[in-house]
């Protein structure tokens, strides 16, 4: 394990200002928070943030990342707070710190493959800081080399994950060879005898070919030379897991491979890879099927290069690779090696937005920290990845609710969602939902798409499922709401209503059907007056403008709804009782949901009543409603408060004062307890909505007669 100063002498070495105080204090830190806890080594716990940080000097990191290393486990596995650690290392460091914490928290449930992807996207999303996602791959490679202390079938599960999710991820920033550790840690816990297999056959093609890699490289060398090419040609052996997946996908024998060595010639631009392609292949015998132009038809990553197999110099089958240093810089640095990065050299990622903008910030920084500093990981920040119950994700775009993610798990789900568990807890539907929520969609056979739901969804998937029901819909409420309409039109007019006579006027109204007519008129797209006119056209009488007045209410009230707590809250049930419900007394401003009782219609509670706990398992009763756009204007409401008063003279007199200077009303007033210090009281202030509540509150709270107060829910 890395002493102390040896840890701030590797940080020196390329960092000589660097806060030695801070990485002492830090060092210290770690050894007392995590005290006694071992390792499954049996090492002393601290032992493993201390190697962490270790690795990440190798990145050459700031010395917040070194800290954060240090401390990075502090939160989740000791009794630190981040409080803590923001007073003793300031905010920069405790952000990074919470950054890994949320992190390590979230976990992937899902043994799906197609899920993988989803998940290093949530986790490069996630890491807002590319600090948090250096210092998290830090921890898993440190992880992995210890990985043999831990019991066998826990090692499996990780190295597994390091394959799916970890190594993919450090190429992905561009460290190839933090992927290739991970990548040979996890081949050799997870197949061993296949990698055993393939280190022994590496080293006796080493013995006997007596360092192959040199000799090819000088022959590739020379045969460019001759031709006027001027190039860089490289050459290694390849990894024994490159080469077992080789193995996999080619469904070959390790003879059969011909890159078990690979060579990269790289040259200034596309017209010499052409031109160096034609010396290979004239000069060595190509091998069929190997050869793919990546140049022409670039990867969907933007990969590009030429490959191909040759029976190469010293009779041996290799691998070339043919690119332009161009397109060499994109495809082994990605944008990373950024924090190491020397000034003049220059990588150009003309192919990801992502890399550009890092390019743009890297070009402005001065210095490697301020580089660091500015770097936020811009990725997928469109998009938030959320769990189902069983641990699948599902991506959305950001700003999603749980309606859109109901319709992406499936339409019926979409269709018939009636409320939302988000974490564990119930949420109102349109709550917008955040990356790593698990969510579980309550349905209801009952339920059907709201025309509200398409005021805060995204998706156009959900979108398009809401509107399509809602426009069948409206046509059924028009044409019930026509009809309605001149029955009562004709009715009161002592005139035949029948349909048969509605046929004969169908073209008046280009219509089609009587359907048709019935949904203008309940449009209002066509007056019953004018229908009447139509079927009888002599008919005249004085007092039809006043039936139609008359009318006009019972329309109303089909049309907009006319009752007071209608008007207020969106998502009810048209024509269905609404009543606020007496336990938590639900004002404008709080979040609310309403429940279907039997025989009072609907209940308004706020989302964290207790009285909702009853309902749990009844999904179907649930509706999601919100307070209307007017609720706040028009409406007064009740807000129950409850009130520790001191028990003297007048007491009563100055707080009721205070709530009539704030303009509330005091509807009612229990006292609940009596001593001879205190009253307890139960007080209804009608207010205007939450927000005046809380000001009375705030009000009495500085009164001197008032020795507690608070909003009383229950
Ligand atoms: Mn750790």
């Amino acid at each position: 394990m890395l002493r102390q100063y040896e840890l701030v002498d590797l940080v020196k070495s390329y960092d000589p200002d660097v806060d030695e105080d801070a990485l002492n204090r830090a060092y210290v830190f770690a050894m007392k928070k995590h005290g006694a806890q071992l390792r499954a080594s049996g090492d002393p716990y601290y032992s493993h943030p201390v190697e962490v940080a270790g690795i990440l000097t190798k990145f050459k990191l700031d010395c917040a990342s070194i800290v954060a290393g240090l401390l990075h486990d502090t939160v989740e596995d000791t009794d630190t707070t981040l409080e803590e650690i923001k007073g003793l290392f300031g905010e920069q460091v405790a952000q990074i710190v919470d950054g890994v914490t949320k992190l390590a928290m979230i976990e992937q449930k899902s043994a799906n493959k197609k899920q993988a992807e989803n998940f290093r996207k949530l986790l490069l999303a996630m890491s807002e800081d590319i600090r948090v996602l250096l210092i998290k791959l830090a921890d898993r490679l440190h992880n992995m080399r210890t990985l043999h202390f831990c019991a066998p079938e826990k090692r499996a599960r990780i190295a597994k994950e390091t394959l799916d999710i970890y190594a993919p991820l450090a190429e992905r920033i561009g460290m190839q060879e933090v992927k290739s550790e991970l990548e040979e840690i996890a081949f050799a816990e997870l197949h061993k005898e296949a990698h055993d297999s393939i280190v022994a056959r590496l080293n006796f093609l080493r013995e006997q070919g007596n360092s192959l890699v040199p000799k090819i490289i000088a022959q590739l060398q020379k045969d460019m030379q001759e031709n006027g090419i001027k190039a860089t040609i490289t050459g290694r052996e390849k990894t024994p897991y490159s080469i077992w997946r080789k193995m996999q996908q080619k469904n070959a024998s390790f003879e059969q491979l011909c890159d078990i060595m690979a060579f990269r010639i790289c040259v200034d631009d596309v017209t010499t890879c052409y031109q160096a392609l034609g010396v290979v292949h004239s000069k060595y015998h190509m091998v069929p099927r190997r050869f793919k132009d990546y140049i022409s038809t670039p990867k969907p990553n933007g990969y590009k290069s030429i490959h191909t197999g040759v029976i190469g110099p010293e009779n041996t089958r290799i691998e070339i690779q043919i690119r332009t240093y161009e397109m060499h810089e994109v495809a082994e640095k990605g944008v990373a090696a950024h924090w190491a990065y020397k000034q003049g050299e220059r990588v150009v990622g003309k192919n990801f937005k992502w890399i550009r903008e890092l390019l743009e910030i890297l070009e402005q920084a001065s210095n490697p920290e301020e580089f660091l500093e500015n770097t936020k990981l811009e990725m997928y920040n469109d998009q938030v990845f959320c769990f189902t119950p069983k641990g699948d994700l599902i991506g959305l775009p950001i700003n999603s609710t749980p309606v859109d993610f109901a319709y992406a798990v499936h339409s019926s789900v979409g269709d018939t969602c009636v409320g939302a568990k988000i974490n564990g807890e119930i949420r109102p539907l349109r709550t917008i939902l955040q990356n790593g929520d698990q969510v579980d969609i309550l349905t209801s056979k009952a339920q059907h798409p709201s025309p509200e739901w398409d005021r805060f969804v995204v998706t156009g998937k959900a979108k398009a499922a809401i509107r399509r029901y809602v426009r069948a819909h409206k046509r059924e409420q028009f044409i019930a709401m026509g009809k309605q309409t001149l029955e009562r039109l004709f009715k009161g007019e002592n005139l035949e209503f029948s349909e048969k006579a509605l046929v004969n006027v169908l073209p008046n109204f280009e219509a089609e059907s009587i359907d048709d007519i019935y949904a203008k008129v309940g449009e209002g797209l066509v007056s019953g007056w004018d229908v009447l006119k139509a079927i009888y056209p002599a008919y005249k009488q004085s007092k039809l403008e006043k039936v139609v007045n008359s009318l006009k209410p019972v329309f109303k009230k089909t049309l907009h709804k006319t009752k007071k707590e209608d008007m207020q809250i969106n998502g009810l049930i048209p024509g269905m009782a609404v009543h606020f419900s007496g336990c938590c007394h639900p004002l404008p401003g709080d979040r609310i949901v309403g429940i279907v009782t039997t025989g009072k219609g609907v209940a308004i509670h706020t989302i964290d009543c207790k009285q909702l706990e009853k309902y749990t398992n009844e999904p179907e009763r649930w509706l999601d409603v919100s307070w209307g756009n007017k609720a706040n204007e028009e409406g007064v409401y009740t807000g129950r408060l409850k009130v520790m008063l001191a028990n003297e003279p007048g007491a009563l007199g100055e707080f009721s004062n205070v709530v009539a200077r704030y303009e509330g009303n005091i509807a009612n007033l229990n006292i609940v307890n009596r001593t001879i210090s205190y009253f307890e009281i139960l007080v209804d202030v009608e207010v205007k909505n939450l927000k005046h509540l809380t000001d009375i509150i705030t009000a009495l709270r500085a009164s001197k007669v008032v020795s507690y107060v608070s909003r009383a829910n229950q």
